[in-house]
This record gives structure tokens, sequence and C-alpha cells, in this order.
């Protein structure tokens, strides 16, 4: 089966620029932004969706609660942002990720 477009990024054998990455989490910029700063948080390991987190992977949300909350105090967004989690028919990308939406 042909390989999922986050895993790839993760790998970068698509060459995305990063805003942050570590072994465990990376994030870029989404490339159609629906507010001024639209980031997307992705764990490194292929997680399908939320519901798809099991008490495995929960440590993979735990680190990515913690890189969203450097990157909005680093954006500077605490006074208004968004974190979304989509799913179903509104989740594009089978590969979970973390939108983060601010202004
Ligand atoms: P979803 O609908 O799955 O929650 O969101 C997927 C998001 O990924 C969309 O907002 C879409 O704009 C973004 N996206 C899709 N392909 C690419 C890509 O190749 N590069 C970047 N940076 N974002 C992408
Ligand atoms: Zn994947």
């Amino acid at each position: 089966m042909e390989e999922c477009l986050f895993c790839k990024i993760v790998k970068k054998e698509v060459p995305v620029e990063f805003v942050y990455e570590d072994s465990d989490v990376v994030v870029f910029r989404d490339i159609n932004p629906k507010a001024r700063v639209h980031l997307l948080i992705v764990p490194a390991p292929h997680i399908e969706s939320f519901l798809a987190i099991d008490s495995k992977q929960l440590s993979s949300l735990t680190k990515m609660t913690k890189v969203v909350q450097r990157l909005i105090e680093g954006q500077k967004l605490e006074e208004s942002y968004q974190l979304i989690f989509n799913g179903g028919r509104r989740q594009h990308v089978p590969h979970l990720h973390w939108h983060l939406l601010g202004d």
C-alpha cells in the first residue's frame, strides 16, 4: 500500500519546512491556511485518527500537548487560538494531526 502523505513528510521524503521537529513530533504550516497561523502537529508514528489512539500511543498525545503549549507561547497566540482534531468525513489525511489556528 502507498505510504501516507504525513508519514512521507515525517521521513522527509516530501520536502516541507518544519517549524519544529524532534524524534516524536513534527510541526509544519498547513498548505491551505485558514488563519494567520495554521500549523499541523503530527506525531511521528502512524496513528490513523483520534479514535485509533490506544494506551500505548497516549505518550504521543502527551508529547504533542507539550509541543503545542510551547508553540502557542512562542507564536504569541495566548489571546486567540483554536486546536482541532478532525475525524470521520472531516478528516482528509488519515494520519493523526492537530490543527493549531491563531491570530
Ligand atoms: P484534515 O482535513 O485531514 O484534518 O486536514 C489535513 C490538512 O492537511 C488540510 O488542512 C490540508 O490543507 C493540509 N495538507 C494536505 N496536504 C498537504 C501538504 O502536502 N503539505 C502541507 N503543508 N499541508 C497539507
Ligand atoms: Zn502516516
